[in-house]
């Protein structure tokens, strides 16, 4: 971990006061009056701030939050920290623009630094970094680290993509998601830590839950439910403090997304959780809850390994994105939560109602629609996967009649038959989906038309259990049997926490199903649960 390799001045408070007089300093000699002058301008630059900024000294580590890398390119990818020496209390960092200082090297002990370089970590953003990186070697493997005020953070693994035209023999990734502290330890991110050779970690989202402590759980939540920047700041910093999550952010690169509770559960486009349809709690308005939609989106932005390109405008983020793994995998993340109408026929588990026919229903807008309408066609590359959060296949859940989750896929038929028949039309192969959410693992084929299998397939799903959100689980659940027998489609469930290890090769993609014994009690054995390989041009899942 972190260790003071040297200390500058005598503690916070000494940094703050050199701080104010370097300040007062600049505004005597008129800068700061009228608009800043081009030195005041050039004293704001990365480059002139080793002059001009004064370090803080921190009297403990600032590096308590770890170190994170995201969204690896061809030739680079995002280096993330943010500095705070009090991360439960609003980060404990004083409120000026800090110079840090990063190092990438070939080997975990610096011998063969690669590149060095200095970046601004602001109080407008909880000075975290986003350190975005370019022109380096395609397919390599790298360590990086901060340093600031005598201090070193903890040493992190990343990785580029593979060249743009390449042909990488093998890909390995890992799905995974849904990490409630509350419900329990994270030993399986302990256990993604020591995944070989993972060219990244899709997080589908559920990051944190908003929630306000429960009681009567392994863990406990540091606030009530969260709303301010602030409180979302604490909240990730509660999760970011977890030993096991940090070592897995530390070893791989991350494509992160979010689902629901990065916000608020159950959240709809302009539409909170409260839209009305609830008795015990009162609606809030759209742009009431655009207010909140801009604190979390602040926070996740912040707390992420993403591009700067991803930073939210308000209570607006552009999340969905492209990336690339050589010629044999294309990877969309999705949002599903943005843009989508509101969940139908009351929001719950439900029989079909009018609003769920409904055409112009949207889960993923129609720009994003048409953003992704074009990467799903032949020749781009061998796979195709979407990353995303909910699951996509259909799960009639009914005894008799049928039910369907109207916050998933199920609850926007007409979405997701648009996307079936774009990917039929197109004759795109190899269109693999992987979602989260449920809380638990399933896989299956997702068909043209459910009701009509001899419309045939277009492509298959793998929906990763969670983190540690549901508790220990089972094996299985009551009313398993009944559902894999109406919908036949469906060809695996499984009810333990875990996550999924994909491995791609021109030939097949499979999907390892890891769970773990518990999580109500820490460092927990890894058991694995289901095994599928698919053959390209045939979307069908083959147990082995
Ligand atoms: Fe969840
Ligand atoms: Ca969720």
């Amino acid at each position: 971990m972190a260790r003071p390799v040297a200390r500058l001045g005598t503690g916070k408070g000494a940094a703050m006061d050199s701080q104010v007089r370097h300040i007062l300093a600049l505004s005597r000699r008129g800068l700061l009056r009228g608009g800043l002058g081009m030195a005041a301008l050039a004293a704001l630059q990365p480059g002139a701030a080793r002059r001009a900024l004064a370090q803080p000294a921190f009297g403990s580590n600032p590096f308590t939050l770890g170190v994170a890398s995201g969204d690896p390119w061809p030739d680079g990818m995002v280096l993330w920290t943010r500095l705070a020496p009090a991360p439960l209390e609003g980060g404990g960092m004083p409120m000026l623009a800090v110079p840090v200082a990063w190092d990438l090297a070939e080997d975990a002990g610096f011998r063969t630094i690669i590149r060095q370089g200095e970046a601004l970590a602001r109080p407008e953003l909880g000075h975290a970094l986003h350190v975005e990186l370019t022109g380096l070697p395609a397919g390599s493997s790298f360590h990086y680290r901060f340093r600031v005020g005598g201090w070193e953070s903890p040493v992190g693994r990343t990785r580029t993509a593979p060249a743009a035209d390449g042909s990488p023999r093998r890909l390995r990734f890992v799905n995974a998601g849904c990490q409630n502290y509350e419900h329990g330890f994270f030993s399986a991110w302990r256990h993604i830590a020591a995944e070989d050779d993972l060219d990244f970690v899709f997080h589908y989202g559920d990051y944190i839950y908003e929630g306000g402590p429960r009681g009567g759980q392994p863990r406990r939540h540091n606030s009530a439910e969260v709303y301010s920047l602030e409180a979302y700041r604490n909240r990730y910093a509660l999760y970011k403090l977890d030993p096991d999550l940090a070592a897995a952010q530390a070893a791989h690169p991350f494509l992160p997304s979010f689902d629901d509770h990065e916000v608020d559960n159950d959240w709809a486009g302009p539409f909170s959780e409260e839209d009305g349809s609830r008795r015990d709690r009162p609606a809030v308005p759209p742009e009431i809850f655009a207010l909140r939609k801009q604190a979390a989106f602040q926070a996740w932005y912040e707390h992420m390994p993403l591009r700067p390109s991803q930073l939210p405008r308000g209570p607006e983020i552009t999340a969905y994105r492209g990336l690339r793994f050589g010629r044999l995998l294309e990877v969309s993340v999705l949002d599903t939560r943005s843009f989508r109408t509101d969940q139908p026929c009351g929001g719950a588990t439900a029989a079909s109602c009018p609003a769920r026919e409904d055409p112009a229903a949207q889960m993923i807008g129609p720009q994003q629609e048409r953003w992704l309408s074009d990467r799903l066609r032949p020749g781009r590359a061998r796979w195709s996967l979407l990353a995303q959060q909910v699951p996509m296949l259909q799960r009639d859940t009914g005894a008799d009649t049928p039910r369907y989750a109207m916050d998933k896929w199920d609850g926007y038929p007409a979405a997701r038959d648009r996307l079936f028949a774009r990917v039929q039309e197109s004759g795109l192969q190899g269109l693999v989906v992987v979602s989260g959410d449920v809380h638990a693992a399933w896989a299956g084929t997702l068909l043209r038309d459910f009701a009509r299998p001899e419309r045939g397939a277009v492509g298959v799903e793998f929906t990763a259990s969670s983190i540690s959100s549901g508790g220990d689980g089972t094996e299985h659940l009551p009313a398993t049997p009944r559902i894999l027998a109406r919908n036949p489609h469906l060809a695996f469930f499984n009810n333990r926490r875990g996550y999924t290890l994909h491995e791609v090769t021109a030939q097949t993609v499979t999907a390892r199903f890891r769970a773990v014994a518990a999580v109500s009690h820490p460092a927990a054995a890894r058991e694995d649960r289901g095994y599928f390989a698919v053959e390209h041009g045939s979307p069908a899942l083959n147990p082995g």
